[in-house]
């Protein structure tokens, strides 16, 4: 049998990324955030948490070289064979560093996972997570970006010095431009890249029993931890 995850444990309040002071801060601030982003009325915010706190506990086992390599065996194979119920959606780069099922000590079945470089939207993006959300009805969808991305370091590069592109790979870079704007550093860019696109998610795609959230993951130590206070902060544009 596959070794079954410990259980997770609850979502600590730690982990929110520190707050960028000195960046820019535009338009209206929003409201206060819990730590997830609900939909209204008919969310579904304790099934979320609960999904989010095993991807936190898979994320701790596997940054403390702890990993137990859940639902990964023949017995997981023939028992997702027929049909899928993973606990969440995970919209991240396609970096080859962020392989999700890595990083949160998942298995077989456990996660519908969505990547593109950037973690860029576009149409193919949206049917996708949707299909997740109202098909599959995964409680959580997370976003994850990572630090130093190379599409918004690209997006920086094209930002302060016209830096030339493909026309394939622009339509990558223009979605993250608008926020290589409105920050200088990579990281910080990549925060608030990340927290629009939990934004553009949570707007776009249909369903109403839902949350979504935004992390960001440390290369050299394994560890996610949360964007949305970039989104609570009031320092995104949109
Ligand atoms: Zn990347």
């Amino acid at each position: 049998m596959a070794p079954e995850p410990p259980a997770p444990a609850a979502v600590p309040s730690s982990t929110a990324v520190p707050v960028r002071e000195t960046m820019p801060v535009s338009g209206p601030r929003p409201a206060p955030a819990s730590p997830l982003t609900p939909l209204p009325a008919a969310g579904s915010p304790s099934v979320a948490q609960g999904a989010l706190a095993r991807l936190l506990a898979g994320n701790e086992r596997f940054a403390a070289g702890a990993s137990v390599h859940p639902h990964q065996d023949a017995a997981r194979r023939n028992a997702v064979a027929g049909e899928q119920a993973p606990f969440a959606a995970v919209v991240g780069c396609s970096d080859s560093r962020l392989p999700a099922e890595l990083i949160f000590d998942c298995g077989l079945g456990d996660l519908f996972v969505v990547r593109t470089a950037g973690h860029t939207i576009g149409r193919e993006t949206l049917g996708s997570v949707e299909y997740a959300v109202t098909v599959l009805r995964v409680p959580l969808v997370l976003v994850l970006g990572h630090h130093a991305c190379g599409a918004v370091r690209a997006a920086c590069d094209l930002v302060a010095a016209g830096t030339p592109i493909s026309r394939n790979l622009r339509a990558v870079v223009d979605a993250i431009v608008p926020h290589a704007r409105a920050a200088a550093e990579v990281d910080d860019v990549v925060e608030l890249h990340v927290a629009a696109t939990v934004r553009r998610l949570s707007a776009a795609v249909a369903g109403e029993r839902c949350a979504f959230h935004g992390m960001v993951y440390d290369l050299r130590t394994g560890r996610v931890a949360s964007a949305i206070d970039t989104v609570r902060k009031g320092l995104l544009t949109l």
